[in-house]
């Protein structure tokens, strides 16, 4: 199947169409096509959970979303076929309780993730606020904070990119991971305190960050502001290290490989 092929079905799919005409095969599509589009949309890394990723996009695993279309299309049928045209009100009252019944399902999915467990341990409490709020854009360094997917050592340990998780800005040493970033490292103490008293004090949790985020528009500001500054700091080190490093297995890599694990912005 040719991509233009894939994005053709994709969005059968997503008509309800494979479920009322059985005609397109769900399966076809769950794969690569549903995973890159919430990773494309909060422009994170590939590596970050479906799950995690689907939840700060907002956007629905296809086969709730299918379903969901479906019942819709059905239901304007039947009024169709009794001589009658849909009521706008009616249409959207039903539409509504369908995204109600969508919202417990996915929810429920979201019970037991399989990965990315901080981040939807976090957002997962302010679902529906975060899903149905008018402000606040993700941005990439944004997303790196919120998923732990970018330049942490952690992160970079992981993929081979660092040959220990040890945060590189203080003395401690302590693991570098987005948590260490947001409540520990000395090195960005300054720009936490002017985060701290935009959230309202209470603390820099990961959960605390993104309630406060969801509830004002402020508090979003200043955490995509806390974010772009500290992590681009760490970005640059981490390019500094790179270049005066003597880790063999970095000079070996082929320019696929650089390009694959670039920590730059997509
Ligand atoms: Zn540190």
């Amino acid at each position: 199947m040719d991509e233009k092929d894939t994005h053709r079905k994709a969005k059968h799919c997503i008509l309800g169409l494979d479920l009322t005409r059985n005609k397109v095969p769900l399966t076809d599509v769950k794969g690569r096509p549903q995973r890159l589009l919430p990773v494309w949309v909060i422009r994170g890394y590939r590596t970050i959970s479906f799950e995690a990723a689907s939840l700060l996009a907002g956007c629905p695993p296809w086969d709730l979303e299918a379903k969901t279309l479906a019942s819709l299309y059905q239901c304007n049928k039947e009024v169709r076929g009794r001589g009658e045209l849909p009521m706008p009100q009616e249409y959207a009252r039903h539409r509504s309780q369908l995204r109600g019944v969508l919202l417990v399902e996915w929810r429920e999915r979201l019970d037991n993730p399989s990965a990315g467990h901080a981040t939807i341990a976090a957002v997962r409490p302010v679902m529906e606020d975060w899903l149905g709020r008018q402000h606040g854009v993700l941005t990439f360094r944004l997303t790196q904070i919120l998923t732990g997917h970018g330049c942490f050592g952690r992160y970079l340990h992981r993929i081979g990119r660092e040959q220990s998780p040890d945060c590189h800005h203080c003395e401690d040493r302590l693991e570098d991971t987005a948590q260490h970033t947001l409540e520990e490292c000395q090195a960005w103490a300054e720009q936490r305190r002017t985060l701290d008293a935009a959230v309202g004090g209470g603390g820099l949790s990961l959960p605390n960050i993104v309630q406060a985020m969801v509830g004002s528009e402020t508090a979003w500001s200043a955490a995509a502001s806390f974010c772009e500054e500290v992590m681009s700091a760490k970005e640059a080190a981490e390019r500094v290290r790179e270049i005066s490093m003597v880790y063999p297995s970095r000079r070996r890599r082929s320019g696929r490989r650089r390009a694959n694990d670039d920590l730059r912005p997509p």
